[in-house]
C-alpha cells in the first residue's frame, strides 16, 4: 500500500506537499519521495528526491528537494510514500519514478499492477527495476499523452493503479483506476490551489474546501487552462474492503451506499456486530484492543457485551511491525517478525491477571502478532485468551496492493478452521466475522473486493501471481 499526494499552482507547494505526504505515512513509509516541476531562468526542470525511512525518510527527502531547488520556488509537484508490495524496498524502487520515452514524466503510483511483467513484455518496455510502477511510468511515457496511456491501462492492466503524473506540457494528472480499489481525493485551497491525496484526512491541516472523492475511472487534469475531468468507466467497481478495516486513518472518510462515514464509526459498528454475535458472556471478561487498529472495534464490542474496555496492551515501539521492510528482506533480517511484535507490544499484568481476556484486532494474517500476544497474556496470568477478529479469515493472497500476496504465508489458508487457528496460537478461542456478515455494515457488498477472504477475484489472476491462489 502507498499514499499519493499532489499540489498544483501553489506558492507554498513544497510545504503543502510535505504536509500531504506526511499525513499519508499510515499507508506506507518505508520510503518517501517528491517530484516537482519548476521554472528556472525560463527553463522548466524536474527535480525528484527520494529517501528511505532508514536514511531519514520524509525530512531527508524534503531537505534534498529544498537544496536542489535553490532559489527556485516550486509551484506544482507530487509526493509518494511507499509500502512495497512488488519490487525491492530500496531507493531504486522508491517513488516517484521518472520516465522519458516519448515524454518526460514523473509518476507516483498506489496499487499493484498484477500483470506488470505481461505488460512490460507486450509493450517491449525497457525496465531496469522489478517495479510495477516503472512499467506504469514507461507505458504512459511511451504513449502520445497521459490520457492515451491511461486508456491502454484500462484496456489491459489487471490490478490497481491509482496514479499522479507531472508531464512536460505542465499538466498535473490524477487518476483513480476504474475498479476503484483504493481511494483518491482532491480539494481546493483558500487561494484556489488544487490538492490531491489518498485519504480525506490529509486535507484537514490545509484548510481545504470542496474535499471530494474521485470516482472510479475519473481522471482530473490541471493546467493553466483550468481543470479538465474525463472518465474511463465500464468496469465493475471493487473497492478494497481492507482499506476501512485497517489502512485508512480512523478520521478519514469512507463512502457506504452514497453516505460518507468516518472510518472510526464504521469500525465501531463492526465491533457492535461482533459483540451481538457473542453468545457466552463472561462476568470476568474484559475487552482489550490490540493498540490503535483494534480500538474502535473493541469499543463497540465492549459496549454490546458489557465486558469492559481495558487498554491492557500498550505500544513500546513506534512503527507497524507488519510493514517493516526488514522482515520481507532476508538480507535485512536481524529480528524475526515475532521478536519485533514482542518488542512493540507490552501487556500490563495488573489489568489481565485472572481475567477472561477478549482481544480485539482488525485481522490475523500470518498470526505472528496474535501468537506472541497470547503468549504474553498467558505469562501475565490471564485466565483465558479469546481473539475476536473484525476482518473475515484471510485465505487467499491479495494481488491488488496489500502485502499478503502469498497464500502459503496465511494461517487462514493453511488451517481454514477457527478451532485449529486457536490451537496453533494457543488461544482459548478465535472467531472472525464472516463475509456473510458484511452487508450489515456495507450494504451492497458487490462494490467491494473481498478476494482475500472469499477467493472471488474481480479480475483474472495473472500467471505471475499464481502464488496468491496456490498453496
Ligand atoms: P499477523 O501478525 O501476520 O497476523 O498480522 C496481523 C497484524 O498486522 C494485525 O494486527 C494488523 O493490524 C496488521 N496487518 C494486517 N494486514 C496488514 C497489511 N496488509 N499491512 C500491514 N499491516 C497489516
Amino acid at each position: 500500500m502507498c499514499s499519493l499526494s499532489a499540489v498544483y499552482y501553489d506558492e507554498n507547494a513544497a510545504k503543502d506537499l510535505l504536509s500531504l505526504a506526511n499525513s499519508g505515512t499510515n499507508r506506507g513509509d518505508e520510503s518517501i519521495g517528491f517530484g516537482v516541476r519548476v521554472k528556472d531562468n525560463d527553463e522548466w526542470k524536474y527535480i525528484v528526491t527520494k529517501a528511505m525511512r532508514k536514511d531519514g525518510g520524509i525530512s531527508a527527502a524534503y531537505n534534498d528537494m529544498i537544496v536542489a531547488l535553490g532559489e527556485t520556488e516550486v509551484s506544482m509537484g507530487i509526493a509518494q510514500t511507499r509500502y512495497s508490495t512488488r519490487g525491492k524496498s530500496d531507493k531504486e524502487h522508491a517513488q516517484p519514478f521518472r520516465a522519458n520515452v516519448k515524454h518526460d514524466i514523473i509518476v507516483g503510483h498506489n496499487g499493484t499492477l498484477a500483470n506488470s511483467r505481461e505488460l512490460a513484455k507486450a509493450y517491449r518496455l525497457d525496465c531496469i527495476t522489478e517495479s510495477d510502477t516503472e512499467v506504469l511510468a514507461l507505458l504512459i511515457s511511451d504513449s502520445d499523452s497521459v490520457k492515451k496511456g491511461a486508456k491502454k491501462l484500462v484496456k489491459e492492466a489487471k490490478g490497481s493503479y491509482n496514479f499522479t503524473v507531472l508531464d512536460d506540457s505542465n499538466i498535473l494528472t490524477a487518476f483513480r483506476d476504474p475498479m476503484g480499489f483504493h481511494p483518491l481525493w482532491y480539494g481546493s485551497g483558500e487561494k484556489g490551489e488544487f490538492y490531491v491525496a489518498s485519504e480525506s484526512s490529509a486535507f484537514d491541516s490545509l484548510g481545504c474546501s470542496n474535499v471530494t472523492e474521485m470516482k472510479p475511472g475519473e481522471m482530473i487534469q490541471v493546467s493553466e487552462n483550468g481543470i479538465e475531468k474525463s472518465y474511463f468507466g465500464g468496469r465493475k467497481i471493487s473497492k478494497c474492503v481492507f482499506e476501512p478495516f485497517y489502512f485508512e486513518k480512523p478520521w478519514s472518510k469512507e463512502e457506504i451506499q452514497g453516505n460518507y462515514n468516518f472510518v472510526e464509526d464504521i469500525r465501531y459498528k463492526i465491533g457492535i456486530l461482533q459483540g451481538k454475535k457473542e453468545d457466552v458472556f463472561s462476568e470476568n471478561g474484559i475487552t482489550v484492543p490490540v493498540l490503535d487498529s483494534g480500538a474502535f472495534y473493541a469499543k463497540g464490542f465492549a459496549e454490546t457485551t458489557g465486558m469492559p474496555y481495558r487498554e491492557a496492551i500498550k505500544k513500546n515501539m513506534g512503527s507497524r511491525i507488519y510493514m517493516d521492510p526488514d522482515i520481507r528482506d532476508p538480507q535485512g533480517l536481524k529480528l524475526s517478525r515475532k521478536e519485533k511484535v514482542n518488542l512493540k507490544h507490552v501487556v500490563i499484568p495488573e489489568r489481565v491477571i485472572g481475567k477472561d481476556v477478549y482481544v480485539i484486532d482488525d485481522s490475523i494474517v500470518r498470526s505472528d502478532t496474535s501468537s506472541k500476544i497470547t503468549e504474553n497474556l498467558r505469562k501475565a496470568k490471564a485466565k483465558k485468551v479469546h481473539w475476536r477478529i473484525a476482518f473475515p479469515m484471510i485465505k487467499y493472497g491479495c494481488i491488488y496492493g496489500l502485502d499478503h500476496s502469498v497464500k502459503k504465508d496465511l494461517i487462514g489458508a493453511r488451517l481454514e478452521l477457527e478451532e485449529k487457528i486457536a490451537e496453533e496460537i494457543n488461544a482459548d478461542s478465535v472467531k472472525f466475522l464472516k463475509v456473510e456478515d458484511m452487508p450489515q455494515i456495507f450494504g451492497d457488498i458487490n462494490n467491494y473486493c473481498f478476494a482475500c477472504a472469499s477467493g472471488i477475484y474481480p479480475t483474472p489472476v495473472p500467471k505471475e501471481c499464481i502464488s496468491a491462489i496456490e498453496l
